[in-house]
């Protein structure tokens, strides 16, 4: 399996708040969630898009990764189109946190996907909906003493999957875990992940993306051209060995 993270570098990550929960790079921190189960690859995104997504590696990546805060609008059309397509071909992909606002995640929701929000560092607690489903297996209900708060209305279509609900002490409840279908690829959104807070540390929370990880890996060969009926020849799925 290869999985891609794209992780936005801006200005924030310079400042001693950040370094100090994330000394190594929060991008290296969400990369190495990921190490022993996949071939990593850490690109970084920032006010010119993501420079190093080439075509070649978003071809070849089976789960992506994407947090991005600040530099969203830099993504550019064609390359949301691309990956876009790529989901719908059978690529899973994972959206953290303020990647609600990312132009994929738009695209391949199709809503506005705003929330409410208030940034004061409070605890949130989530809990699992489906203790049947497989991202939740050992991590049915998380504790996360520091976070900041999403609330609900989330603009988002109903999920095809409710995976887990957060609540925060200042009463608030929000649609944490979420997993939505796309022609033959998975999304996985999860709400936790500001910067400031070393939430991505958290062996709970590292668990969790691991399993979501394996849940939304596709499980067959894509084909390349399911959409064309005037094929000469088809290639059929096969099992990923
Ligand atoms: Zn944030």
């Amino acid at each position: 399996m290869k999985v891609t993270v794209v992780c936005e570098y801006n200005e924030s990550m310079e400042s001693e708040i950040v370094k100090r929960a994330y000394p190594e790079g929060m991008g290296a921190c969400i990369a190495s969630i990921f190490e022993g189960q996949a071939e990593v690859e850490l690109l970084r995104s920032d006010e010119q898009g993501v420079p190093g997504l080439t075509d070649e590696i978003l071809e070849s990546t089976d789960v992506m990764v994407w947090w991005g805060h600040m530099f969203h609008a830099a993504v550019p059309d064609a390359l949301v189109e691309k990956i876009a397509y790529r989901v719908q071909r059978g690529m899973g992909i994972i959206f953290l946190h303020s990647a609600h606002e990312s132009r994929p995640f738009k695209r391949l929701l199709g809503t506005t996907c705003t929330l409410s929000w208030r940034e004061c560092g409070e605890r949130e607690r989530l809990w699992c909906v489906d203790p049947t489903h497989p991202i939740v297996q050992g991590v049915e209900t998380i504790d996360i003493p520091h976070e900041e708060m999403y609330g609900e209305p989330f603009d988002i279509p109903t999920p095809d999957e409710l995976v887990y609900i957060g609540w925060f002490e200042g009463g608030e409840v929000f649609r944490g875990g979420c997993v939505f279908h796309r022609g033959r690829g998975k999304i996985f959104y999860f709400n936790p992940g500001h910067e400031t807070y070393p939430t991505y540390k958290l062996k709970d929370v590292r668990k969790l993306l691991r399993q979501a990880c394996d849940y939304i890996a596709p499980k067959t060969e894509v084909w390349e051209h399911f959409h064309c009926r005037h094929r000469d020849t088809f290639s059929v799925p096969r099992e990923k060995s």
